[in-house]
């Protein structure tokens, strides 16, 4: 990129929360960023999509005096910038609305630094969209207003207009409203608007936790204590608010609202936690196992060498493709393999060989499983030799069958260990009864989850306020190892399947039925 002169500063709005509403440039900046200083307000998930290797840095945890950190953000920036670094500032929403991005560009002007920046969704374009309101509409409100509610009067320093807000023909949008919300109520009905007029408060608007209550503008306070919803929220006045139908499109999606866990190794949890997002669901990822490299390649370095000699080669998953075919493109590329056949254990494997240009000879289609691959196989593999690619930990019933039939030998091609960080903010969350769902991918996960629960934990499971969900019989099997209930077993072993598993329970029991 440095060829074409391109700005290393990007003031870049994340948008409200869903990752979805990011824009594609926003994570463009960030997959190549150095260093990223983002605002308290920004979802950490939106990390996600910075460079592994880049500095993340909340402007909150900078040096300085609350509340302004701002000579200590633009020193961090401009600092950065100057090294030649790429550097991100991610603000929430739109970086010109309410987000000081005005001044922040103004600094960089000021050093001689050049900048782009990037827009985001708003929150009020947000809670719209996601609450089924229309900012505008025909029949009646030909304007929108965003407003800031931290200029609120303070006696001195009230610079808002609130004659001209009252008489203001269409809706009002109060961005950082909720602290001071009696004040701007009694302003607006002091200078003449209708306490009847229709209002709305939206926390976490665009996410799974999003929460609201809507009701006549001279009630706004009372309804909002009552139903607990404290700032950072936006408050929505107007007839626009008058159309909100009694659940939006989003509040309607299947897990809306549901907390669910996913315990595979962070970098595998991706499409599930994107999948999860857009069903409505609150996810949060807490990897009970992790893979590695094998500790000591020198086994499968032998059977490498020797790869002419066998006749077929076996995978059982994407992560053992990943490792064996790693290894081996180390050494030269895929002509090594010659013509041996290839088998994959189910989709996901056959998928990952397939993103390599190799298309496997055999995969079962009915059951994605060990037992389904030997039947499958029996017959194709019989006294030949084969090769079986797996993990430190692979299960021994593949190489038990297949040695009845054929000569097969197993390599470690990627190693798994337990990994659970109690010390994260995910397993915080499952102490403090806050999951609802805990999904399980495979026996290996469910034991190294399941061995740290103490007492607590346990009960919550018995009572079914936490509900284990197995991806396959065996991973149920290994739950209940633990004299632990299964709420339910996928019923085709996948993430899908697992995924379906999670919303039949949430179906067949609706929040707040318990
Ligand atoms: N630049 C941001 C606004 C920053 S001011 C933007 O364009 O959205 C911070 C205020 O934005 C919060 O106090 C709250 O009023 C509002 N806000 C931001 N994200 C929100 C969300 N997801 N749901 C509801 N309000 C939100």
């Amino acid at each position: 990129m440095s060829d074409f002169d391109e700005p290393r500063v990007f003031l870049a709005g994340a948008g409200p929360g869903d990752p979805g509403l990011m824009t594609l440039r926003t994570a463009e900046v960030l997959a190549r960023a150095d260093l990223v200083l983002y605002d308290q307000l920004v979802p950490k998930r939106l990390l996600d999509f910075a460079r592994p290797g880049a500095v993340k840095l909340c402007v909150r945890d900078l040096p300085g005096h609350h509340p302004d950190k701002y000579p200590h953000i633009y020193d961090r920036m401009l600092e950065a910038a100057r090294e030649g670094k790429v550097v991100v500032r991610l603000k929430g929403g739109d970086p010109l609305i309410f987000g000081r991005g005005g001044e922040e560009a103004q600094t960089l002007r000021d050093a001689g630094i050049a900048y782009e920046i990037i827009p985001g969704v708003t929150a009020a374009l947000a809670a719209a969209a996601y609450l089924d309101v229309p900012l505008t509409h025909r029949a009646h409100t030909s304007a929108v207003a965003f407003i800031t509610g931290h200029e609120l009067p303070q006696k001195t320093n009230n610079k808002l207009d609130w004659e001209a807000l009252a008489k203001f023909p269409g809706t009002l949008v109060v961005y950082m409203g909720i602290a001071r919300l009696p004040i701007l109520v009694a302003e607006l009905l002091k200078h003449g608007r209708d306490p009847e007029t229709p209002t709305l408060i939206v926390e976490r608007a665009s996410l799974g936790e999003m929460r609201s209550v809507t009701t006549r503008l001279a009630d706004l306070e009372a309804v909002r204590r009552a139903a607990g919803l404290e700032a950072p929220g936006l408050i929505v006045i107007g007839e626009a608010v008058r159309h909100r139908p009694p659940s939006s499109w989003f509040e309607q999606r299947p897990l809306f609202g549901r907390r669910v866990l996913v315990t595979r190794p962070k970098h595998q949890s991706e499409t599930m936690v994107r999948q999860l997002e857009v069903l409505g669901a609150v996810p949060s990822v807490l990897p009970a196992i992790e893979i590695r490299e094998p500790a000591d390649w020198a086994p499968v370095d032998g059977a490498l060498d020797r790869l002419a000699e066998f006749d077929w080669l076996i995978f059982t998953s994407a992560n053992g493709v990943q490792g064996f075919m790693q290894r081996l493109l180390s050494r030269g590329d895929l002509r090594q393999l010659g013509r041996i056949k290839i088998a994959a254990v189910g989709p996901k494997t056959a998928a990952a060989l397939r993103g390599l240009h190799l298309n496997p000879d055999v995969v079962p289609k009915e059951t994605h499983s060990s037992e389904g691959l030997v039947e499958l196989l029996g017959p194709a593999v019989a006294g030949k030799r084969v090769l079986l690619a797996r993990a430190n930990r692979g299960k021994e019933t593949l190489p038990i069958e297949l040695a009845k039939v054929c000569s097969v030998e197993s390599v470690a091609v990627y190693e798994q260990h337990d990994a659970l960080d109690t010390e994260s903010e995910a397993f915080a969350a499952l102490r403090r009864g806050e999951i609802e769902f805990i999904t399980l991918s495979s026996s290996n996960i469910a034991r190294s989850l399941l061995r740290s629960f103490d007492e607590t934990l346990r009960g919550r499971v018995m009572r079914g306020d936490v509900r284990l969900i197995a991806i396959s019989g065996e991973t149920a099997a290994a739950i209940r190892e633990f004299d632990l209930p299964v709420d339910a077993v996928a019923t085709v072993a996948s993430g899908d399947g697992l995924i379906r598993a999670v919303i039949d329970r949430a179906k067949a029991e609706p929040k707040g039925t318990d």
